[in-house]
C-alpha cells in the first residue's frame, strides 16, 4: 500500500521526524501566540548623524514563548509568512508600535517592518489608517521598512499603488537590507523610497557605503547604516555620507519601558 516505500523512510530517520514535530509544535504555538498575548515589541534607536540626536526607533517583534523565553523573529516570521499568519501579526505590530510611539515626544518616529505577503492581502493601507486613527500618531511619524522581495511580485505594480497610498497618508518608506537582493538599483529609482538602509553586512565596506550614500544624495534619498557596533564604524559611515545610523553601539533593541531612558540619553 501507499506509504510502504516512502512513508517508512521517516521511521528510520529520527531527526527528520523530530524536525517535523518541532515544526508542528512551532506552528501550533504560533497560531495561539496572538490570542494569548505572547508577542511584544522591542525598540532600537536610530541616530541622525547630522544633528547627532535621536531620530526614532525601529520596532522589532519578539515572541515570549512559554517555557522557551524570548524567541527572535528569524525563528518564526518565515513560518508565519508561510502559513498565512503574518497579515494578522503585522496588523498587531502596527497597532502596538503606533500606540507606543504616540507617547514619545514629537518628532520622534517609529519604523515598522512589513513582510512581502502583507502587500498581497489588500489590507495594508486600511490597517495603517486604522492604526493611525486609533493611536492619534501623525502619519509622518510612521515609517515602513520593506525589503526588495516585496517589490518583485506582479512586477511591483500592486505594491507601487499601495506605497503611493501610504505616502498620501504622510508615511515614509524605507528600502531595508539594501544590497542583499537582486535589482536594487532600478528599484531605488522606480519606487517612492525616502530612505535606504544599508545592510549590516556592509558596515565595514567603505566603498559600498560611500557609493550608496552618494547614490542616495543624488536621488534625494536618506541613507541609514545598519549594524554599527564600534565608534570607528560610526565615524566612518558618517564621513562616508550616511545620514543616519543604527546598531548595538547606539543601543540594542529594548522593551518599551526603557525607551524614555534612551530618549534622555540620546536626546529626542
Ligand atoms: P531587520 O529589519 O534588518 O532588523 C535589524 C536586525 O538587526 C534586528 O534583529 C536587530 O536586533 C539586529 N541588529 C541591530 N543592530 C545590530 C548590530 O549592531 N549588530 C548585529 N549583529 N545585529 C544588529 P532582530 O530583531 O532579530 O530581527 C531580525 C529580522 O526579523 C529583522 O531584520 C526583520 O527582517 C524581521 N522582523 C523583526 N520584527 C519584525 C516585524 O515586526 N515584522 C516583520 N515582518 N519582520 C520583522
Ligand atoms: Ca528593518
Ligand atoms: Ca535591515
Ligand atoms: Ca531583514
Amino acid at each position: 500500500s501507499k506509504g510502504e516505500g516512502r512513508g517508512r523512510f521517516n521511521f528510520f530517520v529520527p531527526e527528520l521526524q523530530d524536525r517535523a514535530e518541532a515544526r508542528r509544535a512551532l506552528e501550533l504555538g504560533l497560531r495561539a501566540a496572538l490570542p494569548r498575548g505572547e508577542f511584544t515589541l522591542h525598540y532600537q534607536p536610530q541616530l541622525d548623524l547630522g544633528t547627532r540626536t535621536l531620530a526614532g526607533f525601529e520596532a522589532l517583534l519578539r515572541w515570549q514563548r512559554p517555557g522557551l523565553g524570548l524567541v527572535p523573529p528569524a525563528e518564526f516570521i518565515p513560518l508565519a509568512e508561510e502559513i498565512g499568519l503574518i497579515g494578522t501579526i503585522g496588523e498587531w505590530v502596527l497597532r502596538e508600535a503606533t500606540s507606543e510611539a504616540a507617547r514619545w515626544p514629537a518628532p520622534l518616529r517609529v519604523a515598522v517592518n512589513v513582510s512581502p505577503p502583507q502587500f498581497q492581502n489588500g489590507r495594508l493601507v486600511g490597517s495603517v489608517q486604522a492604526a493611525l486613527a486609533a493611536s492619534g500618531l501623525p502619519g509622518d511619524r510612521l515609517e515602513l521598512e520593506v525589503t526588495e522581495s516585496a517589490l518583485l511580485e506582479d512586477g511591483g505594480w500592486g505594491t507601487m499603488a499601495q506605497l503611493q497610498a501610504l505616502k498620501m497618508l504622510g508615511l515614509r518608506i524605507s528600502l531595508d537590507d539594501f544590497g542583499t537582493g537582486y535589482s536594487s538599483l532600478s528599484q531605488l529609482r522606480s519606487f517612492p523610497f525616502d530612505r535606504v538602509k544599508i545592510d549590516r553586512s556592509f558596515a565595514d565596506d567603505a566603498a559600498v557605503v560611500r557609493a550608496v550614500a552618494a547614490l542616495g544624495t543624488s536621488l534625494g534619498i536618506r541613507t541609514t547604516a545598519e549594524g554599527v557596533e564600534t565608534p570607528a564604524q560610526l565615524e566612518r559611515v558618517r564621513a562616508d555620507g550616511c545620514t543616519e545610523a543604527q546598531g548595538y553601539l547606539l543601543g540594542r533593541p529594548v522593551p518599551a519601558g526603557e525607551v524614555p531612558e534612551i530618549i534622555r540619553r540620546l536626546g529626542g
